[in-house]
């Protein structure tokens, strides 16, 4: 089977690495060039989208913001999975949020702003602190404005109008700050007969904004629960086919929804260790209408971000259950260039080589990693 990714970037190429052993072949549309490329070897190029929609069984995104044109043509083909609708649902933070109170999932209050009088509606409605976020092509915290008190919100109104009055298709969603306990998400399939699958919840930690630990959870029954019932509800009222991640502020024992991804999710990127069959598999599996692998935790694993780096000491691989995943990019400041992953028997020894990793990342660049892992598991 041959199946085309919208987007060349590193979900791409593992895409394209996890279906191999299945006979799968992954070409990829780079968005930027126009052009389709072997994701393992983008030198390797086989034409333009046109092409690429011939050339596939199915198609399928490693990303939401997939210029429209793009997603119509590919949709006329019949191949693409999941719908363009569910892809610019989660592209737009306005149909991300009216798609949560259809399915009366739990999340933040908001109000949109386009105008002054919404802003000022919105400065009535929420109490501070507010967290104000672009409706389109946000991702790893670009694209945000916190107010935190009223004296701010002169210049936070300047600084939002010129945004809207620069992009005339931009909004901008206005929505109270959460006092979470921490964050969780939950990534998931389902396929194309509408059977569902789940990894367990995994806990997430950020540095400047960008993801960049994640943890798998164990025995977090109750939250795995409610994270599911919110991942089902959703798919099935939207016909869902294919890898989903909701990212979730858990509050007390409550989740509130923060927002959602139509694709594989960096914080799936642990179950390459640490489950039967991966992320990466199981959505080339849903979009191609296989049989979903087992989700279930075979290990204890964590993953770590590579930001910034192109080359880790090598002494990393020597510690048991230890695997690092690089993207082939070219370095910028941080930027995802790869990822660690650990695994471990049980929790204890995850948490062991977890502190061996982190005393072997130079402690200028991975501070804030090394910090939250030595928290987390001395
Ligand atoms: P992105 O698309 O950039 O990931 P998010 O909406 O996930 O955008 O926001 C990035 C981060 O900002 C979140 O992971 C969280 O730490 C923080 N954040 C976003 N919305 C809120 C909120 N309503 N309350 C508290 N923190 C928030
Ligand atoms: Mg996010």
């Amino acid at each position: 089977m041959n199946v085309l990714v919208l987007g060349a970037g590193q979900l791409a190429r593992m895409m394209a690495l996890a279906v191999k052993p299945l006979n799968i072949e992954v070409r990829a549309y780079d968005v930027g060039s126009k052009q389709v490329l072997n994701p393992l070897a983008p030198q390797q190029v086989f034409g333009d989208l046109t092409a690429g929609i011939e050339y596939a069984d199915a198609i399928t995104a490693e990303f939401e913001h997939v210029a429209h044109d793009v997603l119509a043509a590919c949709e006329t083909s019949g191949k693409l999975k999941p719908s363009s609708q569910a892809i610019k649902t989660g592209g737009d933070r306005r149909l991300e949020k009216e798609l949560l109170s259809q399915c009366q999932a739990a999340n933040a209050q908001h109000v949109i702003v386009s105008d002054k009088q919404s802003f000022d509606r919105a400065m009535a409605t929420l109490s501070l602190p507010i967290i104000f976020k672009s409706a389109l092509e946000g991702y790893d915290g670009k694209g945000q404005w916190r107010l935190k008190s009223l004296e701010q919100a002169q210049q936070t109104w300047l600084e939002l109008s010129q945004f809207l009055a620069d992009n005339d298709k931009q909004g901008i969603i206005a929505e109270q700050m959460v006092p979470f306990q921490r964050e969780v998400s939950l990534v998931g399939m389902r396929g194309k007969t509408g059977e569902i699958k789940v990894y367990p919840l995994t806990e997430n930690h950020h540095t400047d904004g960008v993801l960049s630990v994640s943890l798998a959870l164990e025995n977090e029954q109750q939250l795995q629960d409610q994270a599911t019932q919110v991942f089902t509800k959703l798919t099935n009222m939207i016909d869902y086919v294919g890898t989903l991640a909701i990212e979730f502020f858990q509050v007390g024992d409550k989740l509130l929804v923060n927002e959602i991804a139509p694709r594989v999710h960096n914080s799936g990127h642990w179950t390459q260790q640490g489950a039967d069959t991966c992320q990466f598999a199981n959505h080339i599996r849903a979009v191609c209408g296989l049989p979903l692998g087992n989700t279930e935790l075979i290990r204890p694993t964590a993953m770590i971000n590579i930001l910034g780096q192109d080359a880790l000491p090598t002494e990393i691989l020597s510690v048991p259950g230890t695997a690092i995943h690089w993207y082939g990019k070219t370095k910028r400041a941080g930027r995802k260039m790869g990822h660690i992953n650990v695994s471990g028997n049980c929790q204890a020894q995850l948490n062991e080589r977890l502190l061996a990793v982190s005393k072997q990342l130079p402690q200028a660049e991975f501070s804030d990693i090394n910090t939250y892992i030595t928290a987390k598991c001395s």
